[in-house]
Parts: C-alpha cells; structure tokens; sequence
C-alpha cells in the first residue's frame, strides 16, 4: 500500500483483492532486475574513464534502485530487486579489496610512505603536465641500512624525510629503496635547483638513530614534467642515479628531441612485445685464444630489429631502455636467451663459455644476483661457464656495494670481465676495488695497435697488469688478422673481432664451431 505503512492489516487484503480486480499484476523477475543492472555498471565502467566520472556513475547505479522501485509501484509493478542488490554487494566488496591490495603494494612496508609507482599513478590521474620530479638519492644507503638495527631502518628514512619537509611541511614524499621522490609545482629549473642546493646544505649535519651518528649525503635528479609523467619519472630516476656528491650533485634529466620523446614513451610498452615477438634476439661473437688459436667463448650481444625503424643500436636502445627503467628486464631476457644458447652448445660438445653484457647501473642492489641465480637454474646452464661483462665501470657510485655484489655473484661459480678497459673515468680504480677475473682491452687501443706505438704500449701495459693481476687478458675489436702477431706479443691471450668472426645467429655460430679451430684461422689469416 503505497504511502500507508501505518494501515491496518486488514486494509492489505482489500488492497490487493482491489489490484488484482483493476489488472494491476505485472512483475519484474530477479533475473531481469539483475542484467538490467549488470548492463548499467557496464555502461559505468566503459565510459568513464577518470576515478571522478566513475564514481559519479556507480552513485547513479545505486541511486537508480530505490527509483525503480518507486516507478514500478506508481504503474503496479512488482520489482524483485534482490538478486540486483546481492550482485551490486558481491562487485563493491570484490572492488573494495582490489582496491585495498593496490594501496598495500603501493606502500613501502618499512616507512609507512608510499611508493614512487604511487608518484607515478597520481601524476597520470591527475593529469599532471607542469612542474618538475624530484628524485632524491640517498648516498650510502645500503652500507647505513647494514649498521642499523631493523626498527631503526624505517625511522632513519622518515628522518631523512622531515628535513626534506623543512621548507614544506605538507610535501609528499614518495620512496623507494635508496629513492625519495615528489612532485614540485615550481616550473622554473633554476629555482627548484637553487631550492635543492639549499636542502643540501641542510643534510650536511649528521642525522641521530638507535643512538649512532649517521652521515647523510643526498643528490638530486630533476625532470621537467612535458609528456608523459612515467617517462619523466624514469628519466628523474635516470638523472639521479648519475649523480655523485662530489662531482655532480644535482642532475637535471635532458628533454630529448620530440621524435624521442614519444620513442621514449612508447618504448616501455613495445620492449615487452618485442621481446615476445622475437624482434629482440642475440648474436655471439666468437672469443679465441691466442695459443691453441681454438674458439674458448663467445659473447651475447642483444640485437633490436624493429619493423618500422630497421635495426636499432644497441648503444641507442639500451639507453632508452635504462631511462625507461627496463634495464633489468632486458638483461634477465639476454642472460636466458645466452644461457639456453650455451646450454645447447654445450650439448653438441662445444664446452666454451658465454659472455653477457652487465649494465654497471644494475650493481647498485643485490637484486641482480637473484637474477643470475634464477636464470642459471631455470637454464640449468653450468655456472663455472657464464662470464659476465660489466660494461660502463665508470658509472659504478659505490664500490663497496658492488664488491659485495659481485663476490656474491663469483661465490655462485660465475666469471666476471671488466668490458671496455682504458676509455671512460676511473677504471683503474674499479680495477683496483673489484674483483675481476677477466679483463677486455677496449676497441680503440687494439684497433689501432699496427699503425699507433702509442695504442701498441697501451696494449701492452695493460696486458701486463691483467697479467700480474693473473687475470685473463681479452683484446676486442680487432679488424685485421696481420695484427694477431703483435696481440701475442704483447702478451694478450684472447682475441675477439671482426678479424675472426662478425656477431653470428646461433644457427651461424653452430655451423662456425663445426669448423676445426686450426681450419678456422687458416681460413682468415
Ligand atoms: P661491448 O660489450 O664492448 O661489445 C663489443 C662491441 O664491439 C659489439 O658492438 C661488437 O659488435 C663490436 N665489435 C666486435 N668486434 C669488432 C671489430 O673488430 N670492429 C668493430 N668496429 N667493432 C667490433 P655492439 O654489438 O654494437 O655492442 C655495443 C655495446 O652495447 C657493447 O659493447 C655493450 O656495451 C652493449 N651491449 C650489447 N649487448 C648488450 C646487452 O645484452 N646488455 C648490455 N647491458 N649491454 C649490451
Ligand atoms: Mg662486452
Ligand atoms: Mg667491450
């Protein structure tokens, strides 16, 4: 009885007796009720695409019951309305959960902050194109975590974070590991590097926890917000990870070119896709020993053959992929496709080692020794056969850390090279502070040995030392085989280059060690 809820009992039946008589005896069963509404939160999920509109339209989902049933009591209609209301229960309870899980994972266990991907979500969702990222990079931060006890880890970086709050109180701060990251309105570069300088000085002071005096030393990589704010974030990330307190303490992340801008941003998205596509492979060069002129090893190099753009370098991709943040994934896909590929030499009786390259960006954490560790048995390759090439030694912030790394890493049976030796800064003293088994002369010395004295010395001394530090010394980038002699004499006893062989496919390189090794200089030489 519409309206009249205080009627007498007895009214009821008169009521319906009267309805039934007037022809009023339509109803909707459950079953309909519910798709209507299933349809209705699918329209809701389809066409609002911001958190905003979304929730605007699951209000009008739920308000649009209580109308219905009104309606359909006006015209004498029966609603049967709890199926509609379990499903729209059953799908609020299932989005609260996901929703809950997403906030968990997006918070950093130790601090209570939430994480730089939580950074990232907010920039997207608020459409944020101005201002700049701020990446903070707090220097020696494994090395202090390591002396601290462990309630004492979460309030040594909500330490950090309350100087950085000095000027601000209400700033967010966002971290991740050795990262602290926020969201400056500022668009002015200057002023927000000026700002940073300022907050440097002011972590000049020792910070107090679990009663130690700890030494704080923080850098900064800046990026402007144009484009895409996962791109930029990376990029800010990028910035920061090449600073170092004393040369370079604030970086600012280059804008790059349009074209590569939008190479950028879709690159992290296509590097998956390639990878599944079989766009992204390797070639291996053969490595050859100097004495029994036999082939000892061969390295992986990755290889990017786009459709739209043809091959791309690996120096120009790689770098994209390390500002993308994908470094890691590229490199645990080489070392399976390496691994699997000397595992099936290994097979045919080809017992020689693979070489992969190592980005010296990825010995920040221990993380990369899980990889290692995983693709070896997953492979089920022999680890005593894997070297792996630490490329850009120059770019290693902390040797003590990348020690412990690669020790870690040689404990498993694995060989480590330093790639490249003589070109970029302080090799020497990478040399000197990590462990090494192997070391590669770059190609700008080897190349050059017949025609410069000065490339022949060089060649030479570093030889020497390899030696002395008795480590194997591997010559690369030599292009022509009347070099060989001077290779030997200098006292080198590996030799990789186009004198021997290009980068070949698997398959080419199966068919290339049929060859008996003294066949196979004969055949250049
Ligand atoms: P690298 O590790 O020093 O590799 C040797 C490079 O020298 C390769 O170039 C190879 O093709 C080239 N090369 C070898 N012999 C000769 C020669 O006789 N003459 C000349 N002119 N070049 C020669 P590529 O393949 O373009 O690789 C360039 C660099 O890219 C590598 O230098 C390495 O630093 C990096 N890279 C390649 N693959 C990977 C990878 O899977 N992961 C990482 N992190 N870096 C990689
Ligand atoms: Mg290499
Ligand atoms: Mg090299």
């Amino acid at each position: 009885m519409p309206r009249k809820m205080d009627a007498a009992v007895s009214y009821v039946d008169i009521y319906a007796g009267e309805s039934l008589k007037a022809g009023h005896t339509g109803s909707l069963r459950g079953p309909i009720v519910l798709s209507f509404f299933a349809a209705l939160l699918l329209i809701s999920i389809v066409f609002s695409r911001a958190r905003r509109q979304r929730w605007v339209a699951y209000s009008a989902t739920v308000l649009v019951a209580p109308a219905l049933l009104y309606a359909a009591a006006k015209i004498g209609i029966r609603l049967e309305l709890s199926y509609a209301l379990t499903f729209l229960a059953i799908y609020a309870a299932l989005r609260s959960r996901m929703r809950w899980k997403r906030r968990v994972e997006m918070v950093n266990q130790e601090t209570g902050l939430a994480k730089l991907r939580a950074l990232e979500a907010r920039l997207i969702r608020d459409s944020v194109t101005n201002g700049h990222i701020v990446i903070a990079k707090i220097q020696n931060y494994e090395r202090v975590l390591k002396t601290l006890r462990a309630d004492d880890k979460g309030s040594y970086v909500l330490k950090l974070v309350d100087r950085l709050r000095a000027a601000d109180s209400n700033l967010v701060v966002y971290s991740d590991g050795h990262h602290l990251g926020w969201h400056v309105a500022n668009d002015d570069t200057d002023a927000v590097v000026e700002h940073l300088e300022g907050l440097r000085a002011i972590f000049a002071a020792p910070i107090q926890v679990g009663g130690f005096s700890v030494d704080v030393g923080i850098t900064f990589g800046i990026a402007g917000v144009e484009g895409d704010p996962s791109a930029r974030l990376a990029a800010a990330v990028a910035a920061a990870e090449e600073t170092s307190e004393a040369h370079n303490p604030i970086a600012i992340a280059e804008t790059g070119s349009q074209t590569d801008l939008l190479w950028d941003i879709s690159l992290r998205a296509r590097i998956d896709d390639a990878m599944e596509a079989g766009e992204i492979y390797c070639v291996y060069q053969p490595k050859i020993d100097l004495q029994s002129n036999a082939v000892v090893g061969v390295e992986a190099l990755v290889r990017w053959h786009d459709p739209a753009r043809g091959f791309i370098s690996p120096m120009h991709f790689i770098q994209q992929c390390e500002k993308a943040g994908r470094m890691e994934h590229l490199t645990r896909y080489v070392l399976q496709s390496a691994c699997s590929a000397g595992q099936l030499l290994h097979f045919r009786g080809h017992m020689i080692s693979m070489s992969v390259n190592i980005s010296a960006t990825l010995l920040s954490d221990m993380r990369v020794v899980g990889l290692v560790r995983n693709v070896l048995q997953a492979t089920r390759f022999d680890p005593c056969f894997l070297t792996l090439e630490i490329t850009e030694t120059a770019r290693i912030s902390d040797h003590e850390v990348a020690a412990t790394i690669l020790n870690e890493l040689r404990s498993i049976g694995v060989r480590i090279s330093m790639d490249d030796f003589g070109v970029g800064a302080a090799n020497y003293e990478a040399f000197y502070e990590l462990p090494f088994d192997e070391i590669k002369i770059d190609r700008m010395f080897v190349a050059n040995i017949a025609k410069d004295p000065k490339a022949r010395a060089i060649v030479a001394s570093i030889a020497a030392m390899g030696r002395g530090a008795r480590i194997t010394v591997v010559a690369e980038g030599l292009e022509n085989p009347q070099d060989i002699p001077m290779l030997q004499e200098a006292g080198c006893q590996q030799v990789q280059g186009f004198a021997f062989s290009r980068p070949l496919s698997l398959s080419n390189l199966l068919e290339y060690q049929e060859l008996a090794p003294e066949q196979t200089l004969s055949n250049i030489v």
